[in-house]
């Protein structure tokens, strides 16, 4: 079944201790359309400027991904622009253009409205709003957000949360949205919030699972080599809702298959530091992701 994405279509300036690349392919809704039509097809909503390469957008339309919600406007693509820590986990952010974001108002595609699964990537929650009110009664809907705006704009992803059936996000923002120090506590008053079920990514420490059934603890894969780990967390988002969406797996379901979507996000996300952009996600067969899938099975296994 169908995934409606709405994102950032984003070019990305990223240093690390190593390299810096300059306006690369990037953006919330970019790494997971690519990483989800690995399971499903993927409607993607966002907006590009006038200076957007047409060779990136051919990109996702080859993978699959339907490009008729992704508006051309006059002006610049949304660039984000980042610099690593050694540690190649830690990051600063050093630009934020919004370019055409700063005044976008997503329009659905006719017939889109019936989107099944939705998955309201990282972008003002204002815009996450306005997709999930032109959606009618979908199955399950998933959102990403980050710490800007859960201090910037509290109310509006309040607003939203209440609506929203998972809720992805990492450790910081957990206790930030929360104002709980304990990740237990910091999911159970996400959960009093709205959503049903919590994800909280913990970087190379792997991700918990919080759910009506219970706790899943899911390592994240060894990396001999990290190079740019910026996508992970939207990429893992592509392989969760990926998943999902495959098996046509409910909100009023039980766990099971929420628990093996950590396991399928995990996979693919470990893929996305390998190299720079998205190419590791565009290159990314499914063989791939069952070979990783195997290894953490392995891996948890006592
Ligand atoms: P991740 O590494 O998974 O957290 O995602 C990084 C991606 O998020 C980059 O490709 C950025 O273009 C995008 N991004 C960063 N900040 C924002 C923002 N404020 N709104 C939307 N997308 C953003």
């Amino acid at each position: 079944m169908c995934i409606l994405v709405v994102g950032s279509v984003a070019y990305d300036t990223v240093e690390t201790v190593h390299e810096r690349r300059e306006r690369q392919l990037g953006g919330s809704a970019s790494f997971f359309s690519l990483a989800a039509a690995l399971y499903a097809p993927v409607r993607a909503v966002g907006v590009v400027g006038d200076d957007f390469r047409q060779e990136d957008l051919d990109l996702l339309a080859a993978h699959g991904v339907d490009i008729a919600g992704i508006e051309r406007r006059s002006g610049s693509t949304f660039h984000w622009s980042g610099r690593y820590h050694d540690d190649m986990i830690e990051r600063d952010t050093l630009a934020t253009e919004l370019g055409v974001f700063a005044d976008f108002h997503p329009q659905l595609p006719a017939g889109w409205e019936g989107s099944p699964y939705v998955l309201l990537a990282n972008i003002h929650p204002d815009l996450q709003f306005d997709v999930l009110e032109a959606v009618a009664d979908p199955k399950l809907v998933v959102l990403d957000t980050m710490n800007l705006w859960i201090k910037t704009t509290r109310a509006s992803l309040e607003r939203v949360l209440r609506r929203v059936d998972v809720l992805l996000v990492n450790d910081s923002e957990a206790r930030l949205l929360s104002g709980m120090t304990g990740l237990a506590a910091a999911a159970d008053a996400i959960m009093a919030m709205g959503p049903k079920r919590v994800v909280i990514k913990k970087g190379e420490h792997g991700a918990l699972f919080f759910g009506p059934e219970g706790v899943l603890a899911v390592p994240a894969v060894l990396l001999s080599e990290v190079v740019d780990p910026t996508g992970a967390g939207d990429s893992f988002a592509g392989g969760f809702l990926g998943h999902l969406a495959r098996v046509a797996a409910h909100r009023d379901d039980g766990d099971a298959e929420f628990r093996e979507a950590m396991i399928q996000g995990t996979a693919v996300a470990s893929h996305c530091p390998e190299d720079f952009s998205v190419a590791p996600i565009a290159d990314l067969t499914s063989e791939d992701v069952a070979q990783r899938v195997a290894w953490l099975r392995a891996m948890m296994t006592p």
